[in-house]
């Protein structure tokens, strides 16, 4: 029977089983997703940490990780920023598919010191994917404090742990946000970055430079990976990609920030998790390197092709650029390439294509609600699944794999003394 493991209070292990496969998670999406791949497994695996791996470019990474036979352990709080669904719903499709043997699942904040420790000391992790991350550029201006927690501070937890316990490689993910307002045509790390524009690309930087003094003071390969907009199926519903499909399909309007002169570098997922493990797989001393297409889009292109996508017409209102936004953005590759053998396959065209139909069998399902921009985002640390979906208490075991396995026992138990 499969499990999955956290912490009580006073640090016992609770060992939850799973085994009420329910009918929400039972749906047609998850089903075409567990048969769509098989995975294949190798004899010599490694003991990889994953901390955001719930999220998007988490749970993707961990799926392949997962696929080739490696043992995978997940932390990530669960917070509210967009959608909680959709994190469970990864979450759940990781376990399902692969079970409890290899894949691990801890629900908790990296900056929680005992939490995070107690993990380290358990699992013994070969190699760390730091993945865990307030993202987003414009709520970091809102709330720059709980970007520099997760962010700076869980990294640099992250970091004194895997040397002290000589974590072979920290892969980390930085972002194109460094380069901030440059004039340059194609970005490349060799470029000096000391000009953010926004909070989030300052902690983003920060972590770069920890990543140095940690590599400097004791030998830990750190490689960090500055991630061009990543987007495609199980993508973030706060980047332009999914909320433009979301919108142009529910025929409500779309923002479009400038002329629409403005272009991005967009990668998609598959090319991301291409990326990521080649360099989980290779440690080389401290790099940082550009994850991207090489290809940018023109926003006026961008929303035509998600039209062609959706096949309904956009409706557009134009605002002025906002502040921390850059013009352009376009990955110089070429290090990637080099270093790791990055070579991305998937054209805009076909991944927006995929996306969107990814879109339409989630969103047919009920798997999320549109992204609210907020005026604040204090309230936005880990939030009960319950929470979200006003469950009955008689629900809970359907999210058993992220809920506190103390509240889990005692609301059984209570309705053991009603049965
Ligand atoms: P995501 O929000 O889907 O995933 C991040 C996960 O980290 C979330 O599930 C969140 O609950 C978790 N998390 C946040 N703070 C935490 C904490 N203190 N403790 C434990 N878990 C915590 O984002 P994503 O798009 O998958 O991004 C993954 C990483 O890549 C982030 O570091 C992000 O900054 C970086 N990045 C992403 C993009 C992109 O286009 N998606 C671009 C550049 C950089």
């Amino acid at each position: 029977m499969a499990h999955f493991y956290q912490f009580n209070e006073d640090k016992r292990e609770l060992s939850v089983p799973f085994d009420e496969v329910n009918e929400f998670f039972a749906d047609s999406h998850i089903q075409a997703l567990l048969s769509s791949k098989t995975p294949v497994v190798i004899d010599n695996f490694n003991v990889i940490l994953v901390t955001g791996g719930a999220g998007f470019i988490g749970s993707s990474v961990s799926d392949y990780l997962l696929s080739r036979g490696d043992k995978v352990i997940i932390v990530d709080e669960m917070n509210d920023y967009y959608d909680v669904r959709l994190k469970q719903t990864n979450l759940e499709y990781l376990f399902r598919k692969y079970g409890s043997d290899r894949c691990i699942i801890y629900r908790g904040d990296i900056c929680d010191v005992d939490f995070i420790s107690d993990i380290y000391e358990r699992e013994r992790p070969t190699h760390v994917c730091h993945l865990a991350a307030r993202a987003g550029v414009r709520p970091s201006i809102i709330d720059p404090y709980i970007y520099v927690h997760s962010n700076i501070e869980g990294t640099t937890r992250l970091l004194d742990l895997s040397r002290q316990y000589k974590v072979k490689n920290f892969v980390y993910a930085s972002s194109s946000s460094v380069y901030g307002c440059s004039e340059k045509e194609v970005l490349s790390e060799s470029d000096v970055v000391e000009k953010p524009v926004s909070p989030y690309a300052a902690t983003k930087k920060a972590c770069e430079l920890l990543a140095y003094t940690f590599h400097h003071l004791y030998s830990l390969n750190c490689t960090g990976l500055r991630f061009f907009t990543v987007y495609g199926p199980r993508g973030r519903p706060d980047m332009a990609p999914f909320k433009f499909i979301d919108r142009i399909f529910n025929g409500q309007a779309i923002q479009q920030y400038g002329d629409g002169s403005t272009s991005r570098d967009y990668t998609y997922i598959d090319d991301i998790v291409a990326g990521v493990v080649a360099a989980i797989d290779k440690p080389l001393g401290y790099e940082v390197i550009n994850l991207g297409n090489g290809r940018p889009y023109l926003l006026k292109d961008f929303i035509a092709l998600v039209e062609l996508c959706v096949d309904r017409e956009a409706i557009i209102e134009k605002l002025p650029e906002q502040p921390g936004d850059v013009d352009r953005t376009c990955a110089d590759i070429t290090k990637a390439k080099m270093l790791l053998g990055y070579e991305p396959k998937v054209s805009f065209e076909e991944g927006i294509r995929r996306t969107a139909e990814w879109y339409r069998a989630a969103h047919s399902e009920g798997l999320f609600k549109p992204f609210e921009e907020r005026e604040s985002y204090n309230s936005a640390k880990s939030s009960m699944p319950n929470d979200t979906f006003h469950r009955e208490e008689s629900d809970l075991e359907l999210s058993s794999y992220v809920e506190k396995a103390d509240k889990q026992f005692a609301s059984r138990n209570r309705r053991r003394l009603h049965a």
